[in-house]
């Protein structure tokens, strides 16, 4: 099945706008006749205007970093989807670990985000993955199941054509420790038989799978190359727009 790969940097709390413009001013040039994958920047929110202006008729897409589930209302601090839509943006990341880790996300807020979010045309990118105690324990399956069993609860498979998953094993995120492509293969297989449990084996066939997790230009081409890894959810070698270009070309 020939799915078309995602690029997604999650720039993380780095950046001012005037950063964000320096980075497409030297960014965009790089990827413009790229057009084998898909290419999306999430940066935070106080960057998304800068961002989409730059972008604007370029083949890169602008996308947040997260999103309340409400449409509005008494929710200090939080983003709805049809702000982020009002703005131009496409994508939204739910559910990254930092958020689970630092920010008090749950499986059942993942679940209401996404939720709210296939109610929209914005594309969701749900991150799932295990930390290294559980890695260590034997119970990477048991997590990446529960977690998506749980982010999928009450989603029909109409509604979740647009879902992207990132598994990002956590031990990998910003350590410089990669997954190897086959033990990001072997996630990525059990995550697509979760979905095709929940919404069908033709939805699955369709899913994108994106890995995450010390995606670096060096290692980019060896995990692009394995058939079940469907792009990359870019973290730190994001900021970087020489090193974005390079792991979009990989
Ligand atoms: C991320 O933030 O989703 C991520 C994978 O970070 P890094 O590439 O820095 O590991």
């Amino acid at each position: 099945m020939q799915r078309k790969k995602l690029i997604a940097a999650n720039w993380k709390m780095y950046k001012t706008p005037e950063e964000t413009r320096g980075f497409f001013t030297l960014f965009l040039p790089l990827v413009s006749h790229h057009h084998r994958d898909e290419i999306v920047v999430c940066p935070p929110y106080v960057d998304l205007a800068t961002a989409l202006e730059s972008a604007r008729e370029s083949n890169v897409a602008i996308g947040a970093q997260n999103v309340h589930w409400e449409k509005e209302g008494a929710f200090t601090g939080e983003i709805s989807s049809i702000m982020l839509l009002a703005v131009g943006c496409t994508h939204v990341i739910i559910g990254h670990s930092e958020r689970r880790q630092y920010c008090g996300e749950t499986d059942d807020t993942v679940n209401l985000r996404l939720k709210a979010v296939l109610e929209t045309s914005l594309t969701p990118i749900v991150c799932v993955g295990e930390v290294l105690e559980e890695r260590e324990a034997g119970l990477t399956e048991d997590v990446l199941r529960r977690q998506c069993t749980r982010a999928f609860y009450k989603i029909s498979a109409k509604k979740a054509g647009k879902l992207v998953i990132a598994y990002e094993p956590v031990w990998a995120i910003g350590t410089g420790r990669t997954a190897t492509p086959s033990i990001a293969a072997e996630a990525h297989s059990l995550i697509r038989a979760e979905a095709a449990k929940n919404f069908g084996q033709e939805m699955a066939d369709h899913l994108r799978i994106l890995y995450g997790g010390s995606v670096k230009p060096e290692n980019a081409k060896a995990l692009m190359s394995e058939e079940e890894i469907d792009g990359a959810l870019v973290g730190g070698a994001s900021l970087d727009p020489n090193s974005l270009a390079a792991i979009v070309k990989y």
